[in-house]
């Protein structure tokens, strides 16, 4: 059925009803009323659709277009309906594999919807789309746009840039094609999300912008609601992929209009956002300034440092609690500096966003191996393990450079031990299982460390060749006074030995807890009650020491 408003330009189009002009119109036509219900579509819309009429007729297209809240179709409607204006939007249709035009119009007692393929028109659109006020991937704003809107005085209380960690990965696993259809639907759930008064902009790269309109304090929500819109997982291209979105906002103080310094100081939100996991959305600060031109120092000192070797390693001991005796060593790494020595936590980040771990990670095994050779001519045969980032343990390379490294020193391999973050096992090393099995055979150990941070399973870790389990410091801190970490540990040690994996606690600073450690039969401990990390020379005093009197005490710390 064809609705009356629709029927009654007859009288206009001299002799042609709508209906028969639309039936042979060469692009995809439907009527869909205030309550989504198709009341008229054409051939092609139905060709299009792959479906009977008595499939469309008289349903609501939620019913037969899968994921339809998430089409360009649903949100051209969506904007027509809510600002009662002709819409006109070029989107990716996921469900038919091509650009279309859709172009939605107003009319009494629902929309009218026109779509046809613009595959052709959106190449060739990219160029003069670039130049113009709308980005060619998403057809929202861009850049420009925000900075005419901006310079024309909208009401905007806050600049907001949301960008997206570990995006990198999601053009790694899907591909550019892929990735670019993870940004078209971003950008169309972001759009959805956003409310009267709020404008949302594609940026270069995979960032986009926001303006709001909201005070404190309810500023702080609406941006919570936006980061919750877009967090995943996200069906996309057959994969379930998690994005990590995060937020960094610049209050707008009336007239502020400079596009370029709102996006650099919001920019600068937005990466101490990316910098801090457990901090999603961060306002600009003055601070932030000064923290940015003090990182930029200390990247250029970190470059220069790394280049005539002075970064150094620390050992600290592990000890096989039930006997005192030195059981290993883990070396951590420090940065001799003019303002004190840096601990990694501070330096170890920047070293990531500057590209500078390899050259890290090669330090560490260099020096490691280095170190053991030092141990061993002393007669002190001390497994040391070391920590490498993840991409490190994601390369294939690292098997060969460990094997070349081991066999000019004539170490016997079991003497390094790689200690592999629980979280980054569980997201990333699943795809490098070679190189550890390689690693393994090779008689390298591993283990995994922070271990209870993450949510891996035992069943899980089973697949991986680990040696050995290092409880997380988080656990062994309270132990004492709390009966659920008392349950944790001891679960954690019940299992692991089950599974025949030793256990390493780490952080224990208390005799206290060194006793319930043995009491829990736990293998060995790594804490401050036992001794700090400490330089080379201090360790061979150390381990030395323990020959002498083989049965160690805790240090009152
Ligand atoms: P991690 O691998 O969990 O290392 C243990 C950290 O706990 C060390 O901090 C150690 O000094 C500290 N610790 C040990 N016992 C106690 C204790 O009883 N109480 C307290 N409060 N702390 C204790 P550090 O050396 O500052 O290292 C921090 C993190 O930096 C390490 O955590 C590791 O994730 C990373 N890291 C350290 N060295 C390297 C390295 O050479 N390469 C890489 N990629 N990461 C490293
Ligand atoms: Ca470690
Ligand atoms: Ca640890």
């Amino acid at each position: 059925m064809f609705p009356d408003g629709l029927t009654n330009v007859r009288n206009a189009t001299h002799g042609f009803d709508l209906p028969t002009l639309l039936g042979h119109a060469g692009e995809a036509v439907a009527f869909v009323d205030s309550q989504w219900i198709v009341r008229y579509c054409n051939d092609v819309y139905l060709a299009n659709a792959g479906k009977r009429a008595d499939e469309v007729l008289e349903h609501t297209p939620f019913d037969y277009i899968p994921g339809f809240e998430r089409s360009i179709f649903y949100e051209t409607i969506e904007v027509c309906r809510r600002e009662n204006k002709p819409m006109c939007r070029i989107g990716y249709s996921t469900a038919l594999g091509r650009w279309l035009m859709v172009r939605v119009f107003p009319v009494d007692g629902g929309v009218l919807l026109l779509a046809n393929d613009a595959s052709q028109s959106v190449v060739d659109q990219y160029q003069l789309a670039q130049q113009a006020l709308a980005d060619p991937l998403t057809g929202l704003p861009n850049k420009l746009s925000l900075a005419q809107d901006l310079g024309s005085g909208h009401p905007a209380t806050a600049l907001a840039i949301l960008g997206l960690a570990r995006f990198d990965e999601i053009t790694q696993r899907l591909g550019y094609a892929g990735s670019d259809k993870a940004l078209m639907a971003l950008g169309s759930r972001l759009q959805s999300a956003s409310r009267d008064g709020e404008r949302v902009y594609k940026l270069p790269g995979h960032e986009f912008a926001v303006l709001l309109s909201h005070e404190q304090p309810q500023l702080l929500p609406r941006l919570q609601a936006l980061l919750g819109a877009l967090r995943g997982p996200w069906p996309l291209g057959g994969q379930s992929i998690v994005i990590e979105p995060r937020i960094g906002c610049l209050p707008l103080a009336p007239g502020e209009n400079d596009v370029e310094s709102g996006l650099r100081r919001a920019a600068l939100a937005l990466r101490r956002a990316h910098a801090q996991p457990d901090n999603d959305i961060v306002f600009y600060e003055p601070q932030l300034e000064l923290a940015l031109l003090r990182r930029q120092r200390l990247e250029s000192e970190l470059r220069a440092a790394l280049a005539a070797d002075q970064l150094t390693l620390y050992l600290q001991p592990k000890v096989a609690v039930a006997e005192g005796t030195l059981a290993g060593a883990e070396a951590l790494i420090r940065w001799p500096h003019a303002e004190g020595m840096i601990p990694p936590g501070d330096f170890l980040s920047l070293a990531q966003d500057s590209g500078l771990m390899p050259e890290i990670d090669a330090f560490v095994l260099r020096r490691t191996i280095r170190m053991l050779s030092e141990l061993r001519s002393l007669g002190l045969e001390v497994p040391v393990s070391i920590n490498l980032s993840v991409d490190a343990l994601c390369d294939d390379r690292l098997e060969s450079d460990i094997a070349r490294l081991l066999a000019a020193s004539g170490l016997p391999p079991r003497l390094l031990e790689i200690e592999l973050p629980e979280n980054a096992l569980i997201r990333d090393v699943g795809t490098s299982m070679d190189v550890l099995a390689r690693l393994n055979a090779m008689g390298v150990r591993l283990s995994v460390d922070d271990f209870g941070t993450g949510y891996s399973s035992f069943s899980y870790l089973a697949r991986f060749p680990v040696h050995a389990l290092k409880i997380d410091r988080s656990f062994i801190t309270g132990l004492v006074t709390s009966p659920t970490h008392q349950k944790i540990v001891k679960g954690i040690i019940r299992v692991a030995h089950s599974l025949q994996l030793s256990v390493v606690a780490e952080g224990a600073e208390t005799a206290e807890e060194l006793q319930a450690l043995r009491r829990l039969h736990c293998d060995t401990v790594q804490g401050y009650a036992y001794a700090r990390p400490m330089p080379m020379p201090e360790f061979v005093a150390f381990a030395q020491r323990q020959q002498a009197v083989p049965r160690m005490r805790a240090t009152s710390i």
